[in-house]
């Protein structure tokens, strides 16, 4: 017989959040208050279905338990936009669900996958009329462009405007203010400080409302007539939930998400005691090497032991989920040479990526120019004691606590696959293979971070949750990390900035769905 996917519904394994809290004693219940719909979360996916819900016409309570959202974000992956179209930029969007499932080992629902990629087209009119175009549209070109792991050129950056209305510099900050403006022009709350506990069903099984404490102390009944909306982030914060589903997740040096209180799965936690039903373990992890410099490259990577550890030539997902996979302590260092810069400017159009490319050479197709600031961000991170300069092989070790007859046979080596223009131990592109022989050599330190954990409840494609049987429960959607269906086992970083896309794209169905108004064909007016 096929195993449920996991859910109050499977035995219990003694997991602390399988346990739901104590019933609210009634008389501690002070206040109800009723809306079309309750949103529990207003982080980025919360704010933008709020938004949404609010342009069609329904009146929508939005509850957050801390006092700001986190707003990390900078890159929003969109798959068509006018901005796209005007520069040229097509994605290929059967191939692009193909390799999303090949990077996510098969796992992802298919269905939630398009649901992504076809409502996609209506995110940037969209975007731009929540921001009254004010302002400035650019495309991330610094896009990995190595083979297997080549990343697309849809991520979409959206700039403060000098003399702008809003004061966000731009992407999620800039974004979070404009959807709290919308919510509020259209006189809806906002209330922050509000920590919701668990949710409340009928007899008939649905979900009516969830019981939530305000920053005054009080606990309150919130009821939404046409459904509960979950958005409620990630659980990158439980360490025993990311024992169960995201054991990897462990290895990070550091948790780059906040506010610091925010992930701990209280959704997933409500969503499952309300029968509802998760992604198959293992769930995708978002990995980045930001601990220490945040520059790497192709150049030589070596691990605290001084021993290279893996093809350098790929995306950072793949380079922290290296990283933090390797023994203690697992950290790294990128080793390169004085040769450096000029190896990178001749390499420029092969070269890519996320910690491969300064930002500012990573927009609308710009050309490469030795002042850039790459060299400054290099010598940012050798003075923050992130990285170290030395005349010898030796000296460098030592500065970098590893080894040094392994870091010298590593060299050795390395510069042996160079002059042989093959790389059979690590199968690098050729043109990547720089030696490392010229004096000063640098080395910049490398780690994992954890950025989120991308798996959740299970839904249908109108994001009502499922419990282990498919079934809807009634009155009960999800929305963002919370949602599950559309990630597994290993981040794509094919589209960089897919959480964003993801949460636009979904806050339109969540519009339809709950209003029961069509979207227009593009969403906005085309720009
Ligand atoms: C440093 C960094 C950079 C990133 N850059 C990008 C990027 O460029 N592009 C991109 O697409 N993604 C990026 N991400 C990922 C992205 O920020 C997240 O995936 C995204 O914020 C998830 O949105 P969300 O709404 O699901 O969760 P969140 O934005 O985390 O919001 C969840 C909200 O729910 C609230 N909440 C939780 N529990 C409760 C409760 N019990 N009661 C009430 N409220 C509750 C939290 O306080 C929080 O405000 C980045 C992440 C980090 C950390």
């Amino acid at each position: 017989m096929k195993n449920k996917p996991y859910s109050c519904q499977s035995p219990k394994e003694g997991w602390s959040w399988e346990t739901p809290p104590d019933k609210i004693p009634e008389e501690q219940v002070k206040e109800t208050l009723t809306s079309d719909v309750i949103v529990i979360g207003a982080g980025i996916s919360g704010l933008a279905a709020s938004t949404r819900l609010a342009q069609k016409g329904l009146k929508v309570i939005t509850l957050d338990k801390c006092d700001a959202a986190g707003g990390h974000g900078w890159q929003i992956a969109m798959l068509d936009s006018p901005l796209m179209r005007k520069m040229g930029k097509k994605i290929d969007k059967s191939e692009f669900v193909r390799r999303w499932l090949d990077v996510s080992g098969n796992q992802p629902n298919e269905d939630m996958v398009w649901l992504f990629v076809n409502n996609s087209p209506k995110v940037f009119n969209w975007l731009m009329d929540v921001l009254d175009e004010d302002v400035e549209q650019q495309i991330y070109t610094g896009c990995f462009k190595g083979p297997i792991f080549g990343e697309y050129e849809g991520s979409h950056h959206l700039v403060r405007k000098e003399g702008s209305r809003f004061k966000g510099r731009g992407g999620g900050p800039l974004l979070i203010e404009a959807f709290e403006r919308q919510i509020a022009l259209h006189g809806n709350q906002l209330l922050r400080n509000t920590k919701a506990h668990y949710l409340e069903k009928d007899e008939n099984g649905r979900v009516t409302g969830v019981l939530a404490t305000g920053e005054d102390g009080i606990c309150r009944r919130y009821n939404g007539t046409r459904g509960v909306v979950l958005a409620t982030g990630d659980i990158g914060g439980d360490l025993e939930m990311l024992e169960k589903f995201c054991p990897i997740a462990l290895t990070r040096e550091i948790d780059l998400f906040w506010p610091k209180t925010s992930n701990y799965g209280d959704g997933h936690k409500m969503a499952y005691w309300a029968g509802a039903a998760f992604d198959d373990a293992p769930w995708a992890p978002v990995m980045h090497n930001h601990p220490y410099g945040r520059f790497d490259s192709f150049y030589l990577h070596v691990n605290s032991r001084g021993e290279r550890f893996m093809n350098e030539d790929t995306w950072m997902q793949a380079k922290s989920v290296r990283i933090g996979m390797q023994p203690e302590p697992s950290w790294a260092f990128a080793v390169f040479d004085a040769k450096w810069l000029d190896e990178f400017g001749e390499r420029f159009h092969l070269l890519g990526g996320q910690g491969a490319m300064p930002l500012g050479m990573a927009i609308n197709d710009v050309e490469w120019n030795p002042d850039c600031g790459l060299k400054e961000e290099v010598q940012h991170y050798i003075d923050e004691g992130n990285g170290y300069v030395c005349e010898t092989i030796e000296e460098l070790a030592e500065k970098m606590e590893v080894p040094y007859e392994n870091l010298k046979k590593t060299i050795d080596r390395y510069n042996e696959l160079c002059a042989l223009g093959d790389d059979p131990d690590f199968g690098k592109r050729p043109e990547l293979l720089t030696t490392v022989e010229k004096a000063p050599f640098i080395a910049i330190k490398m780690g994992a971070s954890l950025l989120d954990v991308m798996g959740g409840c299970l839904t249908n494609a109108d994001l009502n949750i499922l419990d282990a049987d498919y079934q809807p429960i009634p009155g009960l959607y999800a929305i963002g990390n919370c949602c599950g269906g559309m990630y597994g086992v290993d981040y794509p970083l094919l589209l960089n900035g897919n959480s964003y896309g993801r949460a636009f794209s979904y806050s339109q169905v969540l519009g339809r769905v709950l209003s029961g108004i069509p979207d227009e064909e593009e969403g906005g007016t085309e720009k």
